[in-house]
């Protein structure tokens, strides 16, 4: 977390050696809605490698646009040089920077007049974009013309919708258009980056305003693989509070196997399956043992699909008093375990002891076998015997 005195010892320092330097970016817009920014940009008239020739400690990771990452009291602050961009390639990154002398160049490239404002050490707000206005009166608007800024750059029209999940600002009228007329231009944006703004919009206080925006200006048709997604979370209400939830939705009602080519962990794309199997399935009574093979969030998330999605009974509190009844949750609960069973019978190992394991976990879920080391013993010699029987 940066700290607000240990970014001004580091201005101080800047300034000590004869530059300008300022707060500047979201924590500047933050510290004027009064809320807690853990992220402080700076932003110097100092050339990187003299920023870098101030300071002990730093990392030259972003050298080519100007910033320098700082160490201080072990965390890491970014100095960006003073600069302008140059033409932007294919609606994302430009294709060089310069540096400026002044921070009122600087704040022209930036996004938003809310995040063009800078903070001196004395705490005085400069404003060359009348961002303060628009601040009061909660209104996202781009620095200059908004259908340039839009083409420069349109992860921007994202990070609009972003701000409005986070903030509950309204988007002003002429960039509602310009994102309407521009909203194509997002598929030059990898989906990385769109996934990211997606994820920092999830489970904020005025997620269901960002959504209204985006059927409004249609920019979710631009998203193919979310669109349905979207358009059902407009029209159901149901409220995803994290990337999981939100691409699970999109899968249950889109196509899962594109959602798949999105890059995104294994792990998530495996419990999203377990989430979209349930649904799919039509599963709306959440047994132990199928609390206990699906997991107890993936149980709670199918739950509030069925709901939403499905007009279902709401089962979220019976599924968690099944959860807490479990006699076990994992199979390494139970308390024979694979070593136990090897003991037991003159076989090779192989798939069959898993294949025993769930049958004693199912056992032991129904209550027909307790979670006893010598009662399963008893129970697997008993089967033995019948086997033998059989054969
Ligand atoms: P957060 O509070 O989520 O960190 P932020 O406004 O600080 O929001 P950052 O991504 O940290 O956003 O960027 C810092 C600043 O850099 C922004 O406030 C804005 O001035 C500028 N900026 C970031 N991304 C863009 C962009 N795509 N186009 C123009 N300016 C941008
Ligand atoms: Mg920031």
């Amino acid at each position: 977390m940066h700290q607000l005195k240990d970014v001004k010892t580091i201005i101080k320092r800047l300034n000590e050696h004869g530059y300008e330097a300022y707060i500047v970016g979201g924590f500047v817009r933050d510290y004027l809605l009064n809320q807690k920014n853990g992220d402080i940009d700076i932003a110097t008239n100092a050339l990187p490698e003299t920023v870098k020739s101030i300071f002990p400690k730093t990392i030259l990771t972003g050298v080519k646009h100007g910033t320098v990452t700082v160490i201080f009291q072990d965390e890491q602050y970014e100095i960006t040089t003073f600069r302008k961009e140059s033409h932007y390639l294919k609606n994302r990154k430009p294709e060089s920077v310069f540096f400026v002398s002044s921070l009122k160049e600087d704040v022209k490239r930036r996004d938003f007049t809310m995040n063009a404002l800078a903070l001196t050490i004395d705490e005085k707000i400069i404003d060359y974009v009348d961002g303060i206005t628009d601040i009061e009166d909660k209104t996202i608007r781009t620095v200059g013309n908004p259908y340039e800024r839009f083409s420069e750059d349109a992860l921007r029209m994202l990070r609009a919708f972003r701000f409005v999940s986070t903030l509950g600002f309204k988007i002003e009228k002429e960039s509602l258009i310009a994102i309407t007329n521009h909203k194509e231009l997002i598929k030059n944006i990898s989906d990385e980056r769109i996934l990211k703004e997606f994820e920092n919009m999830m489970n904020q206080k005025y997620f269901v305003q960002a959504i209204e925006l985006m059927i409004k200006t249609d920019f979710h048709h631009a998203l193919p693989i979310l669109k349905n997604g979207i358009e059902m979370i407009h029209k159901t209400k149901i409220v995803p509070v994290d990337l999981f939830e939100f691409l699970t939705i999109c899968a249950v009602c889109g196509n899962f196997q594109q959602i798949k080519t999105l890059p995104i962990s294994n792990k998530l794309k495996k419990e999203m399956g377990i989430v979209y199997d349930m649904f799919m399935l039509g599963i709306t009574d959440f047994t132990k043992p199928i609390i206990f093979r699906n997991g107890l969030r993936n149980c709670i998330f199918t739950n509030k699909l069925n709901v939403y999605l499905k007009q279902t009974e709401d089962k979220k509190e019976d599924i968690i008093k099944q959860y807490k009844q479990m006699p076990i949750h994992k199979p390494c609960d139970l308390s024979f375990r694979g070593d136990d069973i090897l003991k037991l019978y003159d076989r090779k190992p192989g798939g069959w002891i898993s294949d025993l394991i769930d049958e004693i976990c199912l056992k032991v879920l129904n209550d027909e076998l307790p979670n006893d080391k010598v009662k399963i013993k008893e129970y697997l010699h008993n089967l033995e015997k019948k086997d033998k029987r059989s054969e």
